[in-house]
């Protein structure tokens, strides 16, 4: 008998508070931020799912790791000690520890990169195709066409469009392919996995073209599970076999240990290719640090070894991926527009569908950010035309293609009730939705304008 009730396999023996408010201290709070729920200090959230990045819980293992953290400049035992999880976890011989994700996408890219190259994934994340962009090259996204689709309920719309890779590979022409890049689970396309079948096609193809095969392994536990639950033939495998299976079809791997790392800093290079590797290391040595710490701290490698372990437990990956469904069905219950099925590590809600009275130009987006601070004290992102929107040459409002909200859910970090509050504070969204007002920009920056624009709400 397997019960619906979604516990954390774990106790709790340190806590930390939450600051709790009132509605009235939030409508000042969100004046004082300028509307941009960016600009709340992190006490005046009770629920904060802007991100998953680097906002997991460490175990106590992790922490008695810590204490274990050896912090020689040169080949100290924390070092020698995650090189090898990490060689057994993706297969490739050479190993670079990084401060965070995009430090090993800078190294790699900057030196594959370049004016003419161009970069191919299912979708880049904005630091990879920021990284990529900076070297003069580009970044082309072909997922697959089902990722388009919010409601439809395939079990791997994060997968690669196999068939314009060929093109585009034959078309380009091989030499000028800087490398094929699979972001897996497709943290921009909504958290959605890549089947295992998906990316050895891909592997194949970079293979008989003889391009460059990189894994963006943010997610490649999450990944797990979905291939695990959904593909054919995966069921005897543990977690972790299948993402060493994965980990084997590429060339290289990038991960930022602040998603599956289960750290709250960390990430690595990983290369199979010996003259490639040791051109990053001494790109490492410039900017990061020696090649046997990067950009870590002893006790940060010591907790990202027990990470990278514990990420693949049967309990843990259960409890992670069930809890985030469990607010996606939640929400879909109550007539909230969900991007469907449920993702590994966030739900995304359809602004526009949810407040179809709020034109795009006054950011249905934000509006229900801002709805969910005010009432719930919850803080989400937009991920719309505030993030993506551009001006055309008569300053019009470009929309982005979707007006969606973003609830990111931090590992381990909060507990069954808290995501039954959540819902609850949406069920009163729902009914009061018509009164949600939209806003309007009063100052923006150049460049990445939600992280610091300032906004006003609009009545009507
Ligand atoms: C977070 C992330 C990165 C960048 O990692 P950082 O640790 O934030 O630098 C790259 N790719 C994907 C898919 C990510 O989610």
């Amino acid at each position: 008998m397997t019960y619906k009730t979604i516990i954390e396999p774990f106790r709790i023996k340190v806590t930390e508070p939450i600051k709790l408010s009132s509605e009235e201290d939030r409508r000042q709070f969100l004046k004082r931020a300028s509307y941009n729920p960016f600009k709340l200090r992190s006490d005046e959230v009770i629920i904060d799912l802007l991100t998953d990045s680097g906002t997991s819980a460490m175990s106590q293992n992790q922490w008695a790791g810590i204490m274990q953290g050896d912090e020689s400049y040169a080949g100290a035992s924390s070092w020698l000690k995650l090189e090898r999880e990490i060689r057994d976890l993706t297969g490739f011989e050479y190993v670079l520890p990084t401060h965070q994700g995009r430090a090993g996408e800078r190294i790699l890219y900057g030196h594959i990169g370049g004016p003419g190259k161009v970069f191919v994934s299912n979708t880049h994340f904005d630091t990879t195709r920021a990284n990529i962009e900076f070297t003069g090259a580009e970044a082309i996204d072909i997922p697959a066409p089902e990722s388009w689709n919010m409601e439809v309920e395939a079990p791997f719309k994060g997968n690669m469009d196999t068939n314009r890779l060929r093109a585009i590979i034959a078309e380009r022409s091989p030499e000028n392919i800087g490398a094929v890049i699979l972001t897996i689970t497709n943290n921009s396309g909504g958290g959605q996995p890549v089947s295992l079948e998906n990316a050895s096609e891909v592997a194949d193809i970079c293979k008989e073209t003889g391009v460059m095969f990189v894994l963006d392994a943010c997610r490649v536990a999450e990944n797990s599970y979905f291939i695990k639950s959904r593909e054919e033939g995966m069921q005897n495998y543990s977690y972790r076999e299948i993402a060493q299976k994965t980990f084997r079809l590429a060339d290289a791997a990038i991960m930022s240990a602040k998603k599956d790392g289960l750290v709250n800093m960390g990430g690595f290079l990983a290369l199979k290719d010996k003259s490639i590797a040791l051109d990053c290391q001494n790109l490492l040595i410039i900017s990061e640090g020696f090649t046997t710490y990067g950009g870590l701290s002893g006790r940060d490698m010591e907790a990202m070894t027990v990470g990278l372990r514990e990420v693949f437990e049967d309990g843990y990956l259960n409890y992670r991926i069930k809890s985030t469904q469990f607010l996606g069905d939640r929400l879909q219950k109550l007539g909230v527009p969900v991007m469907r099925p449920s993702g590994g590590h966030a739900i995304y809600v359809d602004a526009k569908k949810f407040y179809p009275h709020i034109p795009v130009e006054r950011f249905p987006g934000h509006s229900l950010a801002c709805e969910l601070y005010l009432k719930g004290g919850i803080r989400s992102v937009e991920i719309g035309s505030v993030m993506f929107g551009k001006y055309d040459e008569e300053g019009n409002l470009v929309p982005a293609p979707n007006e969606l909200v973003r609830l990111a859910i931090p590992r381990r970090v909060y507990t069954q009730s808290h995501i039954e509050y959540v819902a609850e504070v949406f069920e009163r969204l729902v009914k009061e939705r018509a009164n949600a007002r939209g806003y309007k920009i009063v100052w923006e920056p150049p460049f990445l304008r939600h992280f610091t624009a300032k906004f006003e709400p609009v009545n009507g």
